[in-house]
């Protein structure tokens, strides 16, 4: 027997309650009695096939449109934002040094990675916050289900639906507060938690994310052709990068956060930038653990040496690591061939000789920044 309304709305609130003291930003609630809306967008998206390579997205889709199905008896679902620009609580044991950023001294930057990756992987430090939750709702006679990107869920399409905040025109959930920043988690429960009410769509005439985006990937009408994004190029795709699209891929090397930075909701978090500057290679020491992974990397040229137990020390619990070393060469070659100078050609001449066999694919993108880098350099 269901728990009576009263009492479901004065656990949400403790759930809310639990929500800000674990540090995450954001929380709502959506009933799982209806299917998702604008099913017939994603199916199109697919058909037109602007997943790329992400075969995974059409496994499952009867799944991740019906979400009250993938976990029986679940009655509702909780979602859960966390500011990916904010540290975490002091003292939670979860404390991050931020990334490395440009100091009076520093030189120009080499390249930039997306924000959410200088760090530890979020999905565990954000599963392991959802146990919490999913322990308190237990205590009320729910069964739950936490899941953080680990699952055939719609997560984005979700915290639309539990009031977080709208889906943009970049495709991003922007929350009035957070902007297009918050990274998600969802706790499935089979308790009927009463549901928020949806926001409406604060868009109106801004394209700020179409104009800052570097591939023209976004199509303006809420879609986003991912093979053309940097985002999907440099993480998810693992073949060749479209030589053509290499060049406007200019200094990333991992993910891209242009159309995040550009959107105009979010503002500046307590005691943060509101943008990341871009990073600088540097000299260093091997990163501390849990430590930004990008902060003290080497030169970029000297990477293409790395071995796998090398990218391994340096991204190990970082999302980083799932790119492999394979996909950290191509990058590499990709960002010097953008901007790198003639002391990375040596580097980039061993690796087209040498690569890895599991790298295959680098060889071409090292000949081809080879390419770039003496057109800008050569005398004309
Ligand atoms: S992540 Fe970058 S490339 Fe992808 S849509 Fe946004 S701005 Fe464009
Ligand atoms: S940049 Fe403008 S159009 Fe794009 S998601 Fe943000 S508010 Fe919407």
């Amino acid at each position: 027997m269901s728990a009576p309304t009263a009492d479901l709305a004065a656990l949400k609130e403790q759930v809310r309650a639990l929500a800000t003291e674990l540090g995450f930003d954001a929380f709502g609630a959506t009933s799982l009695s209806a299917p998702l809306e604008n099913s017939e967008k994603l199916t199109g998206w697919l058909d037109a096939g602007f997943h790329g390579t992400m075969s995974w997205m059409e496994r499952n889709l009867a799944l991740r449109l019906s979400p009250g199905d993938l976990f029986p008896g679940a009655r509702a679902v909780l979602l859960f934002g966390e500011d990916s620009r904010r540290r975490p609580p002091a003292g939670s044991g979860q404390d991050e040094p931020r990334p490395a950023g440009r100091t009076a001294e520093a030189p120009a930057p080499s390249f930039r990675a997306a924000r959410y990756a200088q760090g530890r992987d979020y999905h565990k430090r954000i599963h392991g916050r959802l146990r919490q939750v999913c322990a308190l709702l237990a205590r009320h006679g729910g069964m739950q289900r936490a899941c953080v990107d680990t699952a055939p869920v719609m997560e984005k399409l979700l915290a639309v639906r539990a009031g977080l905040g709208w889906q943009g025109r970049s495709t991003l959930l922007v929350h009035p507060r957070h902007g297009p920043w918050l990274l998600l988690g969802a706790v499935f429960t089979t308790l009927a938690i009463p549901p928020d009410t949806p926001l409406p769509n604060r868009c109106g005439t801004c394209r700020r994310c179409l104009d800052a985006c570097p591939t023209g990937a976004l199509d303006g009408e809420g879609a986003l052709d991912a093979r053309r994004c940097a985002a999907y190029l440099t993480i998810e795709h693992k073949g060749e990068i479209p030589e053509a699209l290499r060049p406007r891929l200019g200094d990333r090397l991992f993910g891209c956060d242009s159309c995040l930075e550009a959107c105009p909701w979010g503002g500046k978090p307590p005691g943060q930038p509101a943008r990341v500057p871009p990073m600088q290679a540097s000299p260093g020491t091997p990163a501390a653990p849990r430590a930004n992974p990008f902060g003290t990397l080497p030169p970029l040229h000297e990477t293409l040496a790395w071995t796998e137990a090398d990218f391994a020390a340096r991204f190990d619990g970082t999302p980083v690591r799932r790119l492999g070393l394979p996909g950290w060469l191509r990058n590499a070659c990709v960002v010097l061939g953008n901007t790198g100078t003639p002391a990375a050609i040596p580097a980039l001449r061993r690796l087209a000789g040498s690569a890895p066999p599991s790298a295959f694919l680098v060889p071409g993108h090292a000949l081809w920044a080879i390419s770039r880098i003496l057109a800008r350099h050569t005398p004309g």
